[in-house]
C-alpha cells in the first residue's frame, strides 16, 4: 500500500480523508483518529457500507488494482459497523499468504514461523470463506505435537482441494476479493441480522470493512503482538492489564498448544515483562493510552505489534467493562475534565446500576438453567431449597442461606421471605405478592416459572425435562435474568462505591422530577435514605401487622364479636403502630413520609390450612368450627375487588382511627424529640368522593383530639390513591378535599385491563409474544390506556386545585419509560422500591438531558 493510490471502492485512511462512522463504520473512524493523533498505524484502507453492500449483491471489488500497489505484504480485514456493539464477522489475518509468500517468509524468518502463518491462513480461509467443516481441520493445530506444521500445511491444502474441487487460491487479489465477499454476505445472514437488531441496530444497518497492511509479529529483533489497557474492566480502576506474546500474532482459535512465549506487560517479579525488555516501547504505549483517553475521551484497549522492536498500533477498541467499571470510568473522565458531567451521566445506562446494588451471577461462569420465569427482582442468591416459610426461618436460624420455593406467596409468607436469600415461585407476575415484596426487600426473585412442578408431599421440585430437586439441595436464583440454576455458581459482589454515589449526586442536580421510595419498614427507610430518596411515597401499613405477636393481636381484632372487643385489640396495636411511625419519622429526618391507611382484605391475615386454623383456634381459645366459620365468612370470590382499602376503613372505622391516632401521636412525639415531621396520609382504593369525605372527617376529628390531649400543634396532608378508573375520572371533585393524588398504577392497571395482578403471569408471556400487548403492562406503564386515565385524572384534578401534588407510587415508578411519561404529564414525583431509587434518579436525569438537547436543537 506504499506506492499507488487506492482504487475507488477503497478509501485510504489519512488524517484528512472523508471518513465518517456513518459511512465507513466506527473502526475506520477510530483508526483515522489514531492516525491524526500520530499513532503508528500501518497503512489502512476502508470500504464504505455502500461498497460492502454492493459486494454482497455480487459486484466484484477491484482488489487487483489495490493489490498491485501493495508490494510484498500480507493484509488483514476487520469489520467496521457504525456501532461496535452491533458486532460483525470475525477478523481475517494473513490474506495474501500463498506458496510464493511462504517461500519468501521461510527464507527470511525460517520454515517454522512461515509454516505457522500459512497453515493458519489456509485453515481460516477454508472455514470462514470456503465454509468447510472446521472438524476437517481438527488435529492440524499449528505447532501441534502430533504433526510438523509442514506436514499439516500439505494436509490442509489437500483437504481444501478435495472438498472444493479446486486448488487453494494462490492469487492474493482473488483471496482478498473472496474474503470481502464472504464477510459482506455474513453480515446479511439472518442470524447476524437478528443478533444486531437485538442490540438496537436498525434493520438497514450497513457494514464497513477495513483492510490493513499486516505487521507480522515475527522476525529477528524483538517481535510479538499484544493488547494493553489502562483500567481494569471489572472495577474500572486504573491498572495496566493485557498481554504480550513474543514471536506471535494475535491469539487464534487454533493456537492451543502454541509455544509462543507470553510475557507480563509491566514489571513483575514472577518473570520477564515488556516493560523490562523494551522500556521505550512500553513508555510509548502508555503515552498512546493517555492520549487516546484525553482525545478520544474514552478508555481504549490498544492492539499492537512489535516488528524488530518497531511499534505498530493495529487497532483500538473501547475497553470492555462491567456496569461497575462503566460508572467508574465515566466519573473519572468527568473528574479529569475530559468529558462534562452531563456526558458521564449519559454514558451510564440506568438499568445497569442495579448490577452495582445486588450480587450477580458471574457471566463468565457456566450456567445450568433448570427453569425460566419473570425476572421479578434483580440480583442473584444461592441456598438450599425450602418449601415453607417455617423452613426458611429454621434455615436462617441455623445460619444457612435458603431459597424459598412456593407456588405463589401470600402475606403470611412475609417472615419466610425475610429469612430467605431468594425466592422462586411457580405462579405470579410482575406485581404479584412475591414480586412486590421481594423488590421491596431487595431480594432476588423469579416468579411465574410455570414449567416447574412443586410437590409438597414429597418435598420436591420437578422440571419440564424431568429433573427433580429435593428440599435441601442447593440452587441459585438469578432475578436479573429470570432464571433458576442448579447448584452454586460464581458470583460478583455488589459495589455501590464512591463513583456510583458521585454519579447519582450529579444526576440529582439535573433531574426535574422527584424520586421517593416505597418503604414499609425501618430497614427499607434506611435504604431509601441511603440512596437519597426524597421521602417515602408509599408506606404500606398492613405489612407491619405480620410481624411476631402483632399477627395474633390482629387476628383477635378480626375475630372480635363486638365493637368493644375490637377496640380493645386495636388499643393493643396502637402503641406498636405509633412506635413504627416514630421510627420512620426519625429515620427520614423531616423528609415527607406518606402513609397509606390499611388496604388488605382481612382474610389475608388468616391461615389458609386446616392445621393453621386449628392452631389459631387454640390461640384464640375458640372452637375450631367457630374459627372456620368466621374464616369462610371472610373469604371472597374476588378479593382484589372486594372488601379492601377504604371499603374496610368505612366498614370498620376503628381500624383507620387507630392508625390515624398512631400517626399523629408519633408526629407529636417526633417533634418533641426535635425532628418535626409532617405526615402524609393516603386513602387506598377510593372510587367515590363520599368515601373521601367520610374518612377525612374522621381523621380530622382524631387530629383534633390529639392536638387537645398533647397541647401541641399538628398538621398533616391528606391524599387519595387513584387506583380505580372511577377515581381517575372523578379526580376533579376528589381533588377539592385533598392535598395530593398518588396514582397506584398496579391496581389501576389491573382494573383498567380487567387483568388480575396475581394471575396475569400465566398468559402474559404468550400475550406479549403474540403482540397482543407490546409489553407486560404491570412492568411498563400502558401509556395508551392507563396513561390516558393518568392524564385525564391529572388534568381534572389540577383544574380544581392547581397546587395539588401529583405522584405515581405503583411499581411503574421505578421504570424509565414510565418515569418519562410521568415527567411529561407534569407529575411531581414517582415512588418506587428503595433498591430502584438509584436507577430512577439516573433515568430521570437522562430524561432531563434529552429534553435539554431537544430544546437546544430547536
Ligand atoms: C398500587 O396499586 O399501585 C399500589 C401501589 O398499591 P399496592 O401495590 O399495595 O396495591
Ligand atoms: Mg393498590
Amino acid at each position: 500500500m506504499q506506492t499507488s493510490p487506492a482504487p475507488p471502492d477503497f478509501q485510504e485512511i489519512t488524517p484528512t480523508a472523508p471518513i465518517a462512522a456513518a459511512t465507513h463504520g466506527w473502526r475506520a473512524k477510530c483508526l483515522q483518529r489514531l492516525i491524526r493523533l500520530g499513532l503508528p498505524v500501518p497503512r489502512t484502507v476502508a470500504l464504505s457500507s455502500d461498497a460492502v453492500r454492493a459486494i454482497a449483491a455480487g459486484r466484484a471489488p477491484d482488489t487487483a488494482a489495490l493489490w498491485s500497489g501493495l508490494g510484498e505484504v500480507l493484509v488483514s480485514v476487520r469489520p467496521s459497523a457504525r456501532n461496535p456493539d452491533w458486532g460483525g464477522p470475525g477478523t481475517m489475518l494473513n490474506i495474501g499468504m500463498n506458496d510464493r509468500q511462504h517461500a519468501v517468509l521461510c527464507a527470511r524468518h525460517g520454515a517454522a514461523r512461515a509454516d505457522v502463518l500459512y497453515l493458519r491462513f489456509v485453515q481460516s480461509y477454508a472455514i470462514h470463506v470456503a465454509r468447510l467443516d472446521p472438524d476437517l481441520f481438527a488435529g492440524l493445530a499449528a505447532e501441534s505435537a502430533d504433526t510438523t506444521p509442514g506436514e499439516s500445511i500439505e494436509t490442509a491444502l489437500r483437504l481444501y482441494e478435495q472438498e472444493t474441487d479446486e486448488p487453494f487460491p494462490q492469487d492474493p487479489a482473488r483471496q482478498l476479493a473472496e474474503v470481502l465477499r464472504s464477510m459482506a454476505r455474513a453480515w446479511e445472514g439472518t442470524s447476524a441480522r437478528l443478533l444486531r437488531q437485538a442490540k438496537g441496530a436498525p434493520a438497514d444497518a450497513g457494514l464497513g470493512l477495513v483492510v490493513q497492511r499486516m505487521a507480522l509479529g515475527i522476525g529477528q529483533g524483538e517481535c510479538g503482538t499484544g493488547a494493553i489497557q489502562f483500567v481494569d474492566g471489572t472495577t474500572g480502576r486504573p491498572q495496566i492489564t493485557g498481554r504480550y506474546r513474543r514471536q506471535a500474532q494475535r491469539p487464534h482459535p487454533h493456537d492451543e498448544g502454541s509455544t509462543a512465549e507470553e510475557l507480563f506487560l509491566t514489571h513483575d517479579p514472577r518473570g520477564p515483562s515488556l516493560q523490562d525488555l523494551c522500556p521505550e516501547v512500553y513508555a510509548d504505549l502508555c503515552a498512546h493510552g493517555e492520549i487516546c483517553r484525553a482525545r478520544l475521551r474514552e478508555e481504549m484497549q490498544i492492539e499492537f505489534t512489535l516488528e524488530d522492536g518497531r511499534l505498530a498500533v493495529l487497532d483500538a477498541v473501547r475497553v470492555g467493562r462491567s456496569s461497575r467499571a462503566a460508572v467508574a470510568i465515566a466519573v473519572s473522565l468527568a473528574r479529569d475534565g475530559i468529558i462534562p458531567r452531563e456526558e458521564a451521566i449519559r454514558r451510564v445506562e440506568p438499568r445497569a446500576l442495579s448490577e452495582l446494588l445486588h450480587r450477580q451471577v458471574d457471566p463468565r461462569g457456566p450456567r445450568d438453567v433448570f427453569a425460566r420465569g419473570i425476572a421479578a427482582s434483580p440480583g442473584a442468591a444461592q441456598g438450599r431449597i425450602v418449601f415453607t416459610s417455617d423452613g426458611a426461618q429454621a434455615s436462617a436460624a441455623r445460619g444457612e442461606p435458603c431459597i424459598l420455593v412456593r407456588r405463589e406467596t401470600a402475606p403470611e409468607d412475609i417472615r419466610g421471605m425475610h429469612a430467605a436469600a431468594g425466592v422462586l415461585t411457580e405462579r405470579g407476575g410482575t406485581t404479584s405478592h412475591a414480586a412486590v415484596i421481594a423488590r421491596g426487600l431487595g431480594l432476588p426473585c423469579v416468579v411465574g416459572a410455570s414449567d416447574l412442578r412443586i410437590n409438597l408431599r414429597d418435598r420436591t421440585l420437578a422440571t419440564r425435562d424431568g429433573r427433580v430437586f429435593a428440599e435441601g439441595e442447593v440452587i441459585t436464583v438469578d432475578g436479573t435474568r429470570g432464571e433458576a440454576l442448579a447448584g452454586e455458581v460464581a458470583m460478583l459482589e455488589p459495589a455501590p462505591d464512591d463513583a456510583f454515589r458521585t454519579l447519582l449526586d450529579w444526576a440529582d442536580t439535573i433531574r426535574d422530577i422527584g424520586i421517593r421510595a416505597n418503604a414499609d419498614t425501618p430497614q427499607d427507610a434506611r435504604i431509601a435514605r441511603d440512596f437519597h430518596a426524597e421521602g417515602i411515597g408509599l408506606c404500606r401499613t398492613e405489612h407491619m401487622f405480620f410481624e411476631g405477636d402483632r399477627l395474633t393481636v390482629m387476628r383477635e381484632m378480626i375475630f372480635a364479636d363486638s365493637p368493644e372487643e375490637r377496640a380493645a385489640a386495636l388499643e393493643r396495636l396502637l402503641p406498636m403502630q405509633r412506635a413504627d411511625f416514630l421510627h420512620l419519622f426519625e429515620i427520614m429526618h423531616g423528609l415527607p413520609v406518606c402513609i397509606r391507611l390499611f388496604d388488605l382484605p382481612l382474610h389475608e391475615f388468616l391461615p389458609q390450612s386446616r392445621d393453621g386454623l386449628l392452631e389459631l383456634a387454640k390461640a384464640l381459645d375458640r372452637p375450631l368450627s367457630d374459627v372456620t366459620r368466621r374464616a369462610e365468612a371472610l373469604a371472597e370470590f374476588n378479593p382484589m375487588l372486594g372488601m379492601r382499602g377504604v371499603r374496610l376503613g368505612i366498614t370498620f372505622p376503628e381500624i383507620y382511627e387507630m392508625q390515624a391516632r398512631a400517626i399523629f401521636e408519633a408526629a407529636v412525639e417526633s417533634a418533641a424529640r426535635g425532628r418535626p415531621a409532617v405526615p402524609e396520609i393516603m386513602i387506598p382504593l377510593v372510587s367515590a368522593v363520599r368515601e373521601v369525605e367520610l374518612i377525612k372527617t374522621r381523621l380530622e376529628s382524631v387530629a383534633a383530639a390529639v392536638r387537645n390531649s398533647s397541647g401541641q400543634p399538628l398538621t398533616f396532608r391528606l391524599g387519595v390513591m387513584v387506583e380505580t378508573p372511577r377515581a381517575a375520572l372523578r379526580a376533579g371533585e376528589i381533588a377539592t378535599h385533598v392535598a395530593f393524588l398518588s396514582f397506584g398504577t398496579n391496581d389501576l392497571t389491573q382494573m383498567t385491563y380487567g387483568l388480575s395482578r396475581d394471575d396475569a403471569g400465566r398468559f402474559m408471556g404468550a400475550y406479549v409474544q403474540a403482540g397482543v400487548y407490546p409489553e407486560d403492562p404491570f412492568h411498563t406503564l400502558d401509556v395508551d390506556g392507563v396513561g390516558e386515565l393518568l392524564l385525564t385524572g391529572a388534568a381534572r384534578a389540577r383544574r380544581t386545585r392547581p397546587d395539588l401534588t401529583l405522584a405515581v407510587c405503583g411499581e411503574h415508578g421505578g421504570n424509565a419509560e414510565s418515569i418519562a411519561f410521568c415527567r411529561m404529564a407534569g407529575f411531581d414525583y414517582v415512588s418506587c422500591s428503595p433498591f430502584r431509587v438509584p436507577v430512577a434518579r439516573l433515568a430521570a436525569a437522562h430524561l432531563a438531558l434529552a429534553m435539554r438537547e431537544k430544546v437546544n436543537n430547536g
